[in-house]
């Protein structure tokens, strides 16, 4: 097309999983939470509904962020907050990536890569171990920064704090960025080390464990150079990120920690409970700190069809190396039921 800029041409966009809202869909797809956001959310946003959304939001987000800082412990200036993780990813990648080589695994977050078209940033994959573990000895001593996810996606694997500061101290002229999407899902949090390392960024989001995928909330934590750095690029960019509605949702949310905590562990007992049934019928997956199930299977393409056919919705990567595999994200147990009733039926059991 003769409008579109050469960068716009080479592009190769993200796609999101399948935003299927027909009803009676078991939505199992996109590592959405089953559970609603916490009631004083719901009613925080009915308060913030008025004649005051004739006038800009906060540009800074400053309430959230402050309570972010104190469900942390840390500062207001260690903490940026923008419009979904995404955007502070892409905010990221535009405020620190450009100038030197960026490492990440071969299997992970399929949006890496592409902001790295978007930002015409030079990037070079890490293959994962044969259990497909981030393994960390090539990430010692690279000669460019690194992003990965902890736990990683979509294989769900979580790596340990030891192993994040083993990077950290034999990286000092790389930032690290770790991508914490699904950390409250039984991971332990780095944003711990962010005091004591000046190359760590944590990046988190309120879709996954806060049950406001639809509200487009993400922050990250670091060091407070990190944090103006990220600003000088979103300012450059949108100054409201977020708008009214969204920053009051985020305050509540990360202030109800009761309904927070209930709601995570739920989850972890209900993939607990499903790696047990999935073990107990000879179905290989891999070990899950996440909020989905990386389930292997003889023939997953016709798996997911299959599921598909009965109104179930799994995610389905034809890619080499995880196209054997199929990503389920953790529902309501009830919900988990029907998956475990389903694949028995496929399978003929
Ligand atoms: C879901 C996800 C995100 C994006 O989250 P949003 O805040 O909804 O943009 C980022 N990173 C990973 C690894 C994810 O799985």
């Amino acid at each position: 097309m003769k409008f579109w800029s050469k960068i716009t041409q080479t592009l190769t966009p993200y796609i999101p999983g399948e935003q299927l809202n027909k009803t009676g869909i078991i939505k199992l797809n996109t590592n959405e939470n089953p559970f609603p956001p916490s009631p004083k959310v719901i009613e925080k946003i009915k308060k913030c509904v008025g004649s005051q959304l004739k006038k800009y939001p906060d540009p800074e987000s400053s309430e959230l962020k402050n309570s972010i800082a104190n469900f942390y412990g840390i500062e207001t200036n260690n903490v940026f907050i923008g419009n979904g993780s995404d955007e502070v990813l892409a905010h990221a990648f535009m405020a620190f990536f450009k100038d030197k080589k960026l490492y990440f695994p071969n299997i992970t977050y399929s949006f890496y890569p592409v902001y790295c078209k978007l930002y015409e940033i030079n990037c070079q994959t890490i293959p994962l171990n044969k259990k497909l573990e981030i393994d960390i000895n090539p990430y010692l001593s690279l000669d460019g920064n690194i992003i990965f996810p902890n736990p990683n996606a979509p294989t769900g694997i979580g790596m340990n704090l030891d192993a994040i500061e083993e990077i950290l101290i034999n990286n000092p002229n790389n930032l690290v960025v770790v991508d914490e999407a699904y950390i409250d899902f039984g991971g332990k949090s780095a944003v711990e080390l962010t005091g004591k390392y000046k190359n760590l960024l944590i990046i988190q989001t309120f879709s996954k464990s806060r049950s406001l995928a639809g509200m487009r909330i993400g922050f990250a934590i670091g060091n407070a150079k990190l944090i103006e750095g990220l600003m000088r690029v979103k300012d450059s960019f949108n100054s409201y990120p977020l708008d009214r509605l969204a920053q009051a949702a985020g305050k509540a949310a990360i202030e109800d920690k009761d309904y927070f905590e209930y709601t995570c562990d739920e989850i972890i007992k209900n993939r607990e409970w499903t790696m047990s049934e999935l073990k107990i019928r000879g179905i290989d997956f891999l070990p899950s700190k996440a909020n989905f199930i990386f389930v292997k299977l003889e023939d997953a393409e016709n798996m997911y069809k299959k599921l598909k056919a009965r109104k179930i919705l799994v995610r389905y990567f034809k890619k080499t190396l995880i196209d054997g595999y199929l990503r389920i994200s953790i529902g309501t147990k009830e919900e988990m039921e029907i998956l475990v009733k389903n694949i028995d039926q496929i399978m003929g059991v």
